[in-house]
């Protein structure tokens, strides 16, 4: 699940693996490790906690030009130093780094032991170094394959051996991996950000795919053993994307990259003079477009909700059938698959298991599937038939801001295209493409507000337990901001619809319980300020999001106001300011706001 780097090349490993590592650290880990082939053979540290911890554990003379590390969120066995990765075989010959999850390590782990293996750790992983090991194939390639043909389950490893200290030989199943080519030298990394320091210059493997790397260049292998032969593409990012900048934290940074990144996504896919959204990625014509009779959106967590403010907008402006339903639970229940309905994957990463799993299981079973997917190259954006890549640049924080927002608007783009080969007239197209053009400068405009909406979170930090109250436009927007409250301020936050509350949960409104409420202004509006009304009576603290038609009227409230757009298009801008209340209220309270305790960015896991 979580990060792996490697290096081979003329240089001391040491520092390339730690300044790797210390890229990869926003991923969310538990431990960290490193191990280099020296002449003196295999020199391992690993050690529970942060990066900085093991570097300064690690001797200072430590070199070796061969090295492999890892950051770990453990699957298999506590969090322990004998846990961590590279985990070794009982002679300490080979070293493995492993993200995924080996299914059958039970079973492998019995079978070794039956036959004199001995274990130092609880993980899965450590069988595959066992495995590797025992092999009698000459080489260290013919030795993986040997042990993978063995295993089940999802797999990115790289893999040192004394007896071939020249080389890494690393493996693909499930859990991304990608070769970095550099100077007389290769890196591998679990993540682009570990490689940008040293290259552009990079090669994915797929599934089921191998890879040797020495200091003079690399050679990609299937399983049964032919070559791949894969050439290096060139990747647009720099250090830059990935530094913090001025700001104290990638939260912000992100949130305040919206107005620009939001540019660059729209820049070219809008067509002013027909209303519309030109989305070639998709590879789908009018006719296909029109040929669709439902819409089904697969995400996990906010990629969910925003999927929710997704079916919404298709559902108004074409008049198809949306919905939207968690890509974790959709995997799992058989699912009917509809020739005549278009899937679509949501993901940040592209790389979520359990949305790349649900893509597969469409798939296979002949559905025609296009991806929102921020990382281009990544698994679910290859798996997909077509797609709308977010070009949201890289997000580093685990909670999501940037990205959903791009995803928004990813979803306002082809509900424009859904509708205009339908009934929505050119008028109306025209009317939302300009909307759509106007989001970043509202976007500017609610961020100049962050003194204010600062205070009002640090007022809020102060409740154990809060409500996000919002309807129809609003529900989905209040979900996500109870998630994001939730993921940096660890407090309980619930969404609820606002016409549900009469029906049970007003019960829980006192004064020790906040609600933040979604209010735009829309054919809703009254019924909203109803259920406001009813949590004021009952003394319950409040903050309404709202436009200032609305605010105008009900002068009391305690708001954030936000520029109005075009009502369809409102729960892009309604989300802004509850990114920027839970980042504050999570910095009144001191917590590690970029990388939440127990999550991790992208879930290469189930
Ligand atoms: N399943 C392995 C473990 O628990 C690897 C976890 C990871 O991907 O970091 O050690």
């Amino acid at each position: 699940m979580c990060g792996i780097v490697g290096y081979v090349g003329n240089q001391n490993a040491v520092p390339i693996l730690m300044e790797g590592l210390a890229r990869l650290e926003y991923r969310g880990y538990d431990s960290a490790g490193i191990a280099v082939l020296s002449p003196q053979g295999t020199q391992a540290y690993r050690r529970v906690g942060r990066v900085r911890d093991l570097e300064a554990s690690l001797p200072r003379r430590l070199t070796g030009k061969v090295g492999i590390g890892h950051t770990r969120w453990a699957t298999h066995g506590q969090v322990t130093e004998a846990n961590a990765h590279p985990q070794a075989s009982g002679d300490g010959r080979v070293r493995v780094v492993h993200n995924g999850i080996i299914d059958n390590a039970m079973d492998l782990r019995d079978a070794l032991l039956a036959t004199g293996s001995t274990f130092s750790s609880e993980t899965d992983s450590e069988v595959v170094a066992h495995l590797i090991a025992r092999s009698d194939s000459a080489t260290l390639e013919a030795a993986v394959l040997d042990a993978l043909a063995q295993v089940t389950g999802t797999y990115a490893i790289a893999v040192t051996d004394e007896l071939h200290p020249d080389r890494i030989v690393v493996a693909r199943n499930g859990s991304p991996l990608i070769l970095g080519v550099g100077d007389r030298a290769m890196f591998i990394a679990s993540d682009l950000a570990a490689l940008v320091r040293h290259t552009t210059s990079v090669v994915h493997l797929d599934d089921g795919e191998l890879a040797t790397v020495t200091a003079s260049g690399f050679r990609t292998f299937s399983r049964d053993e032919e070559n791949t032969a894969k050439t290096p593409t060139s990747v647009d990012l720099t250090t830059s994307d990935v530094d913090l900048g001025e700001h104290q934290h990638f939260m912000r940074k992100e949130i305040f990259e919206q107005p620009e990144s939001i540019e660059r996504m729209l820049r070219g896919r809008l067509d002013e003079r027909f209303g519309t959204a030109r989305l070639d990625g998709l590879n789908l014509g009018p006719r296909d477009l029109r040929a669709f009779r439902r819409v089904k959106i697969l995400g996990c967590g906010s990629a969910y909700y925003v999927g929710q403010i997704g079916a919404l907008m298709i559902e108004e402006l074409a008049r198809v059938p949306a919905d939207a339903e968690p890509a974790s639970e959709f995997r799992y229940r058989n699912p009917v698959i509809e020739p005549d309905t278009l899937y679509v994957a949501v993901s940040q990463s592209g790389e979520t298991a359990d949305t790349a799993f649900a893509v597969r299981e469409i798939k296979r079973k002949g559905g025609q599937v296009v991806g929102l997917i921020n990382v281009v190259g990544s698994t679910i954006a290859r798996d997909c038939d077509g797609g709308i890549y977010l070009h949201a640049g890289p997000e580093v924080a685990v909670a999501s801001t940037k990205a959903l927002t791009h995803m928004a608007i990813g979803f306002a783009m082809l509900a424009l295209a859904l509708g205009r080969v339908r009934d929505l007239s050119i008028t109306d197209g025209q009317r939302l493409v300009a909307g759509l053009l106007g989001v970043p400068g509202k976007i500017k405009e609610i961020l100049a507000d962050e003194p204010h909406i600062a205070e009002l979170a640090a007022d809020l930090a102060r409740a154990r337990s809060l409500f996000f109250i919002g309807r129809v436009r609003g529900f989905p927007v209040a979900r996500e901001g109870a998630q994001k409250f939730k993921e940096v301020s660890y407090r309980h936050a619930e969404a609820y619809q606002a016409s549900e509350l009469k029906h049970g949960p007003l019960a829980l409104i006192d004064a020790g319980l906040p609600t933040v409420a979604i209010v735009p202004d829309d054919e809703l509006t009254d019924r909203n300020v109803a259920a406001i009304k009813q949590i004021v009576a009952r003394n319950g603290p409040l903050v309404v999001i709202t436009h200032s038609s609305v605010a105008d009227a009900e002068p009391n409230l305690r708001r954030i106001t936000v520029p109005k757009s075009e009502p369809e298009l409102d729960p892009i801008l309604l989300t802004v300011p509850l990114q920027l209340l839970a980042y504050h209220a999570a910095r009144t309270l001191g917590h590690d706001i970029d990388k939440p305790r127990n999550l991790a960015k992208s879930v290469t896991v189930e």
